[in-house]
């Protein structure tokens, strides 16, 4: 495993930054409705807006893109994200609704990128759900009967049957969704942004939302907007204003790490014949996908939680890399000397009942959280349909769902460093009991 000449990047691995970022807000106006956050819910939310006639204007800190949009796995999820066992525990009324959900974001985003010809390298091929172990299989077989119970579709098999690396014990694939490269699919929702009558502001900071008469005041350094109505879609960033509701959702920094192009002889050899990206079952999960560039993406494995606001830009610690590529070693032994090239990370938010909210608040100010590292999809889906209710004044049942009564929200549980390093130490001592267990069983396999 070779990690010394890593590039460590503040942005993403999978695209440069625009060379065409749009100048800031310089004057006052005034609009009807006003999208803070150009990632991909706040680009869906303005683009739809703008299709529906509205008159709309997005404000983006940095270039539309700029945050976890760009940087995530790619990985579009048909089933919803998080603990299924523990969602249907405590929220099993709502399973239903967010299986639909899920589902519904992954063929939204497939519209989206036929309606916008977008090149983003999307491969229908199905998210798995990944057992590295015999006891993360049977976790696997109990998640497919809650999945289908709530409506859902997933298919359970073996590695080979999935055609999914050989050591993986088995999985299950879900019904919707592939991978596709975010960066590219972030650039050319952007594209069809600016090509819209959307009025879209870059390097634009919202420093404050406050009421005034009625309407929404959208303060930023150099001039303000006055809006009648406005969508908050700045997902881990959004805890910076009063307005926002407290305790919406914590932000977490995650990474992802990328190895040097591979030999296709060598992936052939791995048995991946369905290229399907795959999502471990510890309690925080990693996640390999091949690309179309013959390297491999893996991430995750420990989630970080942001302390303050305004959330730094930050580059990977060496370290986590380091982690992840040794996990890299064991999950995919043949390729152990292949050497990592890049490293970069980014923002989530998750919610307390890790399920995907949106609200509104008083009537004018709209909110989503959509939803827990699983947004690439349900972001734009559920910004869509908060442009649909801000046009017709009624929600869509995948809307009704997740909507939040009142904007307030339960503590949340094991969140802190302590709570976060025990789900990991947790995930580590599983790992070490596995591995003992497939030593102790190569040793006592019969030699032919
Ligand atoms: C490393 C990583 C891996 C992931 N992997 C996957 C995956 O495989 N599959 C999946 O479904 N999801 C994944 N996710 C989650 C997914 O990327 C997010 O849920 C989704 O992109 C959220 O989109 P968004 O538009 O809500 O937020 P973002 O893309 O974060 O956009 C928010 C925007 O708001 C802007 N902003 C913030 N504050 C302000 C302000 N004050 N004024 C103006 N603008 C502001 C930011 O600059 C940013 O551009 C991953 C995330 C990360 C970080």
């Amino acid at each position: 495993m070779r990690t010394d000449n890593v590039e460590y990047t503040t942005f993403s691995g999978w695209i440069d930054p625009p060379s065409d970022i749009l100048p800031p807000l310089t004057e006052d106006l005034t609009c009807d409705v006003a999208v803070i956050g150009g990632g991909m819910g706040g680009m869906a939310t303005a683009l739809r807006l703008a299709e529906r006639g509205q008159d709309v204007v997005l404000l983006e800190a940095e270039f539309c893109g700029y945050g976890s949009s760009s940087r995530n796995a790619g990985q579009v999820a048909g089933a919803p994200g998080g603990d299924l066992r523990l969602l249907s525990l405590f929220s099993g009324k709502k399973m239903p609704g967010m299986v639909r959900l899920a589902e519904n974001s992954a063929r939204f985003v497939e519209d989206l990128i036929t309606t916008h010809d977008i090149d983003c390298d999307y491969e229908p091929n199905g998210m798995v759900f990944g057992a590295v172990s015999r006891g993360q299989m049977f976790r696997v077989r109990t998640l497919a009967k809650i999945l289908h119970r709530a409506g859902g579709h997933g298919k359970v098999g073996t590695s080979e049957e999935l055609g999914i690396p050989r050591g993986f014990v088995g999985g299950m694939r879900e019904g919707e969704g592939g991978m596709l490269n975010p960066g590219k699919l972030a650039r050319g929702v952007r594209r069809a942004l600016l090509s819209s009558n959307a009025r879209v502001f870059e390097r634009t900071k919202v420093t404050d939302v406050t009421r005034d008469h009625g309407q929404v005041v959208i303060s930023t350094p150099r001039s303000d907007v006055r809006a009648n109505k406005v969508v908050l879609a700045t997902n881990a960033y959004s805890g910076e204003w009063d307005v926002t509701p407290k305790r919406l959702s914590v932000p977490m920094w995650i990474i992802e790490v990328e190895t040097e192009p591979i030999e296709p002889g060598r992936l052939d050899e791995l048995g991946w014949d369905s290229r399907s990206g795959i999502v471990t079952q510890h309690q925080i999960m990693e996640n390999y996908r091949l690309t179309s560039r013959n390297t491999i993406v893996l991430g995750v494995r420990r989630l970080e939680r942001g302390k303050t606001f305004p959330l730094p830009a930050k580059a990977p610690d060496p370290e986590l890399v380091e982690e992840l590529a040794s996990a890299f070693a064991t999950r995919f032994p043949s390729l152990a000397d292949v050497a990592m090239e890049r490293a970069w990370g980014g923002w989530i938010a998750i919610t307390s009942s890790w399920l995907s909210i949106a609200g509104e608040i008083d009537g004018n100010i709209y909110y989503s959280i959509a939803c827990n590292g699983h947004g690439l999809a349900q972001a734009p889906y559920v910004g869509s349909l908060i442009a649909d209710l801000i046009v017709d004044g009624s929600r869509h049942e995948d809307l009704e769902g997740i909507w939040a009564s009142a904007p307030k929200f339960p503590p949340f549980m094991m969140m802190g460093p302590l709570g976060l390093r025990t789900i990991w130490a947790v995930d580590r001592f599983n790992d070490l009991v596995n591995g003992s267990r497939r030593r102790a069983r190569r040793r006592t396999a019969p030699t032919t």
